[in-house]
């Protein structure tokens, strides 16, 4: 019982406190009984990652490698320049996982490619790395498919827990920055403490039922529930009108807070507040189009994409396009993995805040004028053969046979691929 109060307290510390960094030891952790032909898994040095990993390989023999990413996790380490390939190769020769096991594969969560080239690791070390699920909760059921990817493995996920650890912790963030108007306001400061908490926790559990961020819907929709509510309760109540435009307006500006923070605080979007203000949505600066006389049709952007941007063509061209351009998110994985360029950019500009890509700046403002015509992919219809999204041919039409995130309900049986070819 007490075992289990203290795990239930370290995993809420570790929730509230999710927006710093907290390293563990580095090395290579013995699962279980490993022996040489046990499966390597990856993982950076961020404590709250590793023992949730830990707790997914409970009961397989393993060995997970824990590479420094700073003591932060793996997505916003490897996009930040502090989780890469020199990370990766380091770990492995520390760890001297060369002579430990025979085989050469390590399972990389797919996070990490925004910042480790595998080319270089494959190229300094002979392990090949390979991709897990998109998702931690994946883990138990890609182990149990033969460390292999079910399409609904691919797509980002926010759900439920992951929104409410990012409200209560975002929401701790911003309370200890005005901590110290608690000491001469102490019941103002405690009020509005109350007020961010209830308002993230509110926006981000019932996230899904509220409209898309276009034009603003989303945050005016949430900002007038919450004051029409607020109103009504201070009608019943009886405030007086100064404490009640005093809190109406506290109440706004949390959920305007909020509003921006959803321009790059969630997994599904990332923006910037610039954009927001001006268009009212969410969407990235990053628009990919492939260049199909450099594209060598390695998949390998398909494999880390997290929002279904990209199919592959099985005609002649046998090359990969863009057919969802808009729903990319700017976590430029595919750029930092394709082996040629091939990955061009519409808009010329980024958001700028992944550092990873030293010439990030040259390569996405290459002029991308002779590849008008692979506009014609967008929107195209695309099924699935052998676990990839393929263009189907004769079938472009603007109603894809692919649902806009794809169902956990498809057919794993005919998904399965064979990750990090
Ligand atoms: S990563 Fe580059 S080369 Fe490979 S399929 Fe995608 S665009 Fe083509
Ligand atoms: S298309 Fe967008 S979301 Fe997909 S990998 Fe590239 S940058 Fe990331």
């Amino acid at each position: 019982m007490m075992t289990r109060i203290k795990d239930l307290g370290w995993e809420l510390f570790h929730i509230f406190f999710r927006h710093f960094n907290f390293p563990c030891k580095l090395g290579l952790i013995n699962v279980g009984t490993p022996g040489e032909n046990s499966p390597v898994f990856l993982s950076g040095n961020y404590t709250l990652t590793v023992q949730r990993v830990l707790r997914k390989l409970r009961g397989i023999d393993c060995y997970l490698l824990v590479a420094n990413s700073r003591g932060s996790n793996v997505w916003c380490a490897a996009g930040m320049n502090e989780f890469s390939e020199y990370d990766v190769i380091d770990a492995i020769n520390v760890a001297n996982l060369g002579n430990l096991v025979k085989h050469r594969r390590i399972i990389a969560p797919v996070y990490s490619a925004p910042g480790v080239d595998i080319s270089a690791v494959k190229r300094e070390t002979g392990f090949n790395i390979k991709w897990g699920p998109t998702h931690l909760d994946d883990l138990p059921r890609f182990i149990a498919a033969g460390f292999k990817r079910t399409n609904d493995m691919f797509q980002v996920k926010f759900g439920l827990q992951d929104r409410l650890e990012q409200a209560v912790s975002t929401a701790w963030c911003y309370t200890m920055t005005i901590a110290l108007i608690g000491l001469v306001w102490p019941i103002f400061f405690f009020t509005v403490s109350g007020l961010i908490f209830f308002v993230y926790l509110f926006g981000f559990t019932l996230y899904p039922l509220f409209p898309e961020e276009r034009h603003w819907r989303r945050t005016l929709t949430i900002t007038a529930l919450l004051t029409t509510a607020m109103a009504l309760w201070a009608l019943w109540s009886g405030w007086a009108t100064a404490d009640f435009l005093l809190w109406e307006g506290v109440l706004v500006a949390v959920c305007l807070l909020m509003a921006m923070d959803c321009c790059g605080s969630t997994p599904l979007h990332k923006s910037t507040i610039k954009h927001w203000l001006l268009n009212g949505d969410y969407n990235s600066h990053f628009s990919p189009v492939i260049d199909p006389s450099l594209c060598i049709n390695c998949v390998q952007c398909i494999l880390v994409c997290p929002c279904d941007v990209f199919a592959a063509r099985r005609d002649a061209e046998n090359t990969v396009v863009v057919v969802k351009p808009d729903r990319c998110e700017e976590c430029l994985a595919c750029f930092k993995q394709c082996p040629t360029d091939a990955i061009f950019n519409r808009s010329g500009e980024v958001k700028g805040d992944v550092k990873s890509i030293p010439n990030l700046e040259v390569l996405a403002a290459r002029d991308w004028s002779h590849l008008k015509s692979e506009d014609r992919w967008i929107g195209a219809a695309t099924g699935l053969r052998g676990g990839l999204p393929i263009v189907l041919e004769g079938r472009t039409t603007n109603a894809p046979t692919v649902p806009p995130r794809r169902a956990a309900s498809e057919s794993a049986a005919t998904s399965l691929i064979e990750i990090g070819q």
